[in-house]
Order: structure tokens, then sequence, then C-alpha cells
């Protein structure tokens, strides 16, 4: 396969990890760019980071406020744009939600798996598949501005009887 699993259908496992690790990855990244991990978009990346489930901006904006945040909403608005910059969330745009992304340092679109049953989201990096459409775009004279892929059904999990 072409594609590198960035995050799979996470089922039952230790997500203070998968907390752990996104917060880690984006103090480097933050680091690294000279940014400033302020502890607004720490809130702001936790809450998106609370599971593998699209979290709209309207959700971020109670989370910050819940954690003491008085934030208007472009405050809250620009926390997740800055994020997103940043990479370290992607922006369902079907869901006009976001999800974090477990692999921030490396730069790439994503292909998003979303499952209408348990909202989950498998984040993969086909790199053939970017290509193969920016060939189609250059065919048609078409500049691309976001190659964003979102593909909607259901989890393994969902599809069986467990359900
Ligand atoms: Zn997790
Ligand atoms: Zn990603
Ligand atoms: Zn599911």
């Amino acid at each position: 396969m072409s594609a590198r699993v960035i995050a799979p259908f996470h089922g039952g496992h230790d997500h203070e990890r998968c907390l752990a690790r996104a917060l880690e990855n984006a103090e480097r990244v933050c680091r690294s760019q000279g940014l400033r991990f302020t502890a607004l978009r720490r809130h702001a990346l936790e809450l998106v980071w609370r599971s593998h489930r699209p979290v709209g901006a309207y959700d971020v904006m109670d989370g910050l406020r819940k954690l003491g945040h008085r934030p208007a909403p472009p405050t809250a608005y620009r926390a997740l744009e800055f994020l997103h910059q940043a990479g370290l969330i992607h922006r369902i745009e079907s869901l006009n939600a976001f999800v974090g992304c477990a692999d921030p340092e490396y730069s790439h679109a994503g292909q998003f798996f979303i499952c209408d049953q348990c909202n989950r989201v498998a984040e993969i990096d086909d790199a053939v598949l970017i290509h193969q459409i920016s060939q189609h775009a250059n065919e048609l004279g078409f500049t691309t501005r976001e190659q964003t892929i979102e593909i909607h059904g259901r989890c393994a999990d969902c599809k069986s009887d467990r359900m």
C-alpha cells in the first residue's frame, strides 16, 4: 500500500497516551517554528483531542469557557486557526469540525475516513493519490487551493454485530 496510516480507527486504547503525545508534538512544532503555545492554544488543542471524533468550533469555545477562559468567539476561532496553520489539527470540511493530527511534523493534506455511526475518524496519507489528483488538476488547468479528501461510511466496529 502506498498510503501511510497516520491514525487508524482507534478502539479500546489508552487515549491518555494519544493526548500526551499530541501535546508533546505541539510543543516541539511550536518550538521549532518559533510559535507561542499559549495556555489558550493548549487548551483548545486538548479539546480537539478529547477523542478521535471531530469537534466543532462552538464546542471548543464552550470547553474553553468551562476551563475558565472567557474567549470571545473570534479568540476561539483564532486559536483553532493557529492550530490548523501549524498542522496540529485538520479541518473536516463536510462536518465543519476539527480533528487532531497524530503526525503534525510531517507536511501532508491527509485523507479522512469518517464513520457516520460512531463519528470516529481515521487518517491516511497516500502520496500516489495526491500525485494523481495533481495530474488531473493540471490537465484541467485547475489550481488547487486545498486537497481534502473525506470518505463517509462505517468503520469495522460499527459494521459488526457488536453495535
Ligand atoms: Zn486515542
Ligand atoms: Zn494529519
Ligand atoms: Zn464507527
